[in-house]
C-alpha cells in the first residue's frame, strides 16, 4: 500500500510545483505631471515571458484603461525589449529572465463632460488620486488573465512591490497619504500588489484624531462642508459605530475628505460621493454655493451619508461578502447611517424616523411592492439595485425591532456582526446561505423568509412607521 501511495504522492507535489505561479517583485516609481503621471516599474522575478495587463477596479469603467499609453519595456540595460499586444490593454514580453523595466503614462486629465473621473484624477496643479486598481499593470504567468475583461483581471502573482513619488517641486504643500506602510517619505512598501491601496497625492492636512486610535484624516484645503466641524463628525460616527459592533479586526483606518472636482457640480443642495477600499475611506462632497457652510440640513445629510460610508470599514472590508449580499451590505450602511447620526446627536431621533419613513414612500413608488427576494435581486439588473438597497435598509430596520422584543441589553447589530465575524475565515467571502443560517439563530425563521426571502411584503405595521 505504502509502495503505492509513495509514487502518487511524489507526483502530484511536481504537478502543483508545475503550476505554481512564479512570483513578481515590482517597484513602482510615479511622477506626477499635467496630465497625470510617468510610472516606471522595475521587475525582478517571474518567468521569461511574462504577461502584463491594465485592469479596473470594481465600479470604474472598463474604459479607464484607454487612458493608459506610451507602453514600452527594456531590459536592465536599457534595451528596448519585444512587446506584443494580447487581449485588451495587455501585453506579452520576453524578458529572458532577467530583470526588466517597464514604462507607461496616465491620463487623468477629465474631459468636460465626464463625470466618472472622480477615482482618479487631477487637475494639473491640483491634486492627484490614484485608486490602486485603476493605474497599476498587473503581471501573470500565462495569457489566461488577458483573456477577461479589464475588470475581471486578478491582481496576479505579485509578492512584494513598492510605489514611490517623486512629488512635483513646484507644489511644495503636497504629500503622499495612504493607509500602506510608509517606509519613507512618500515611499510605501506592501506585501502585494498596491490594487488594494489608494494613493492620494495633494496638499492635504491630515490629523490623528485625539481619543480615535487608529483614524488617520486627510482633509484637502478646499474642503468647503461643515469645516470646523468635519473632523470631530467623523470621529464621533467611528466611535459610535466601535461602540455599536465593536472594533473590526483592523482598526486602523483613513478618511480622505476631497471637494468634488468641478464638473460634478452639486444638482441639489449637496452632492457626496464615497468608496471604501481596504482600510481606506474616500470621500468627495460638494454644496450649492448659496447653501451656508454649517446650514444644519448639510449636517444631517453629512452625518448619515459617512456614518454610511465609515460602515464599510465592517462590510465589505473586515467581513467579505458574496454579491447577492449587496442587500446586507448596503442595506446595513444606510441603516447604520441613520443610526449613528442619531446617537452622536447630528440627527433627532424624530427626524430619523421620519427620513425612515421617507425611504419607505420611496421604496413604495419605486416598484416596492413587488420587490421579492433580497439575494435574488442582488445579481438582478442594475436598475433594481436602489429599490434593493432601500429594501436592505428598512429590513434592517425590522429586524433590529424584533430582537430588540426579546433582547433589549443588547444591541440587534452587535449580535448580528459578531455572528458574522465568526463565521467569516478571512478568505472566503460569506454568501447567502451562511447569511440565511446566521440570520435564523437570531430571529425567527418566518420573519426571514418573508422579508429577507420576499414573501411577505413590507408594511408599516411591519416596520413600526404606522401613523407616520
Ligand atoms: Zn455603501
Amino acid at each position: 500500500m505504502h509502495k503505492l501511495l509513495l509514487p502518487l504522492f511524489g507526483l502530484s507535489l511536481v504537478t502543483a510545483c508545475a503550476q505554481a505561479p512564479e512570483p513578481y517583485w515590482v517597484d513602482f516609481s510615479v511622477r506626477p505631471n499635467e496630465e497625470g503621471a510617468e510610472i516606471v516599474a522595475e521587475i525582478r522575478g517571474g518567468p521569461a515571458t511574462a504577461w502584463v495587463g491594465f485592469g479596473v477596479g470594481p465600479g470604474a469603467s472598463p474604459q479607464l484603461v484607454d487612458q493608459i499609453v506610451g507602453v514600452a519595456a527594456f531590459s536592465a540595460t536599457g534595451e528596448a525589449l519585444e512587446i506584443v499586444a494580447a487581449g485588451r490593454a495587455g501585453y506579452r514580453i520576453e524578458t529572458n529572465g532577467e530583470p526588466w523595466r517597464l514604462t507607461y503614462r496616465l491620463r487623468l486629465r477629465p474631459d468636460v463632460e465626464d463625470d466618472s473621473f472622480y477615482r482618479a484624477s487631477t487637475r494639473g496643479d491640483d491634486y492627484l488620486i490614484l485608486v490602486g486598481s485603476d493605474a497599476w499593470p498587473r503581471f501573470y504567468s500565462d495569457p489566461t488573465p488577458l483573456t477577461r475583461s479589464p475588470e475581471a483581471r486578478p491582481a496576479g502573482p505579485v509578492s512584494g512591490a513598492t510605489a514611490r513619488f517623486q512629488l512635483p517641486t513646484s507644489n511644495p504643500a503636497w504629500r503622499v497619504v495612504s493607509a500602506a506602510w510608509e517606509e519613507a517619505p512618500n515611499s510605501f512598501a506592501m506585501s502585494q500588489h498596491p490594487v488594494g491601496s489608494i494613493f492620494a497625492l495633494g496638499p492635504f492636512d491630515t490629523v490623528q484624531l485625539p481619543g480615535v486610535a487608529g483614524l488617520r484624516i486627510a482633509l484637502h484645503p478646499d474642503w468647503e462642508i461643515m469645516t470646523d466641524q468635519v473632523e470631530q463628525l467623523v470621529g464621533a460616527l467611528l466611535m459610535s459605530h466601535r461602540e455599536m459592533l465593536a472594533p473590526p479586526q483592523n482598526t486602523r483606518a483613513l478618511a480622505l475628505l476631497s471637494p468634488l472636482p468641478e464638473p460634478l457640480s452639486p444638482r441639489g443642495d449637496l452632492r457626496t460621493a464615497g468608496m471604501v477600499r481596504g482600510q481606506t475611506l474616500i470621500v468627495y462632497a460638494a454644496k450649492a454655493p448659496l447653501v451656508p457652510s454649517n446650514h444644519p440640513g448639510i449636517a444631517e445629510a453629512m452625518a448619515v451619508f459617512l456614518g454610511h460610508e465609515l460602515f464599510h470599514l465592517w462590510i465589505p472590508t473586515g467581513v467579505q461578502v458574496t454579491r447577492e449580499l449587496s442587500w446586507l451590505s448596503e442595506g446595513w450602511a444606510m441603516h447604520m447611517g441613520r443610526r449613528a447620526a442619531v446617537a452622536t446627536g447630528w440627527l433627532d431621533e424624530a427626524a430619523g424616523t421620519r427620513r425612515l419613513g421617507l425611504s419607505y414612500r420611496r421604496y413604495l413608488d419605486i416598484g416596492g411592492y413587488r420587490a421579492g427576494s433580497l439575494p435574488a435581486a442582488s445579481t438582478g439588473p442594475e436598475d433594481r439595485r436602489n429599490l434593493l438597497y432601500l429594501r436592505g435598509e428598512l429590513v434592517f430596520r425590522l429586524l433590529q425591532l424584533e430582537w430588540g422584543r426579546a433582547n433589549p441589553d443588547r444591541p440587534f447589530e452587535r449580535a448580528l456582526w459578531e455572528s458574522l465575524e465568526t463565521a467569516y475565515d478571512g478568505i472566503e467571502p460569506l454568501d447567502s446561505a451562511a447569511v440565511r443560517m446566521i440570520l435564523t439563530d437570531l430571529v425567527d425563521a418566518t420573519t426571514v423568509r418573508r422579508y429577507v426571502e420576499g414573501q411577505a411584503p413590507l408594511t408599516p405595521d411591519a416596520l413600526g412607521l404606522a401613523g407616520q
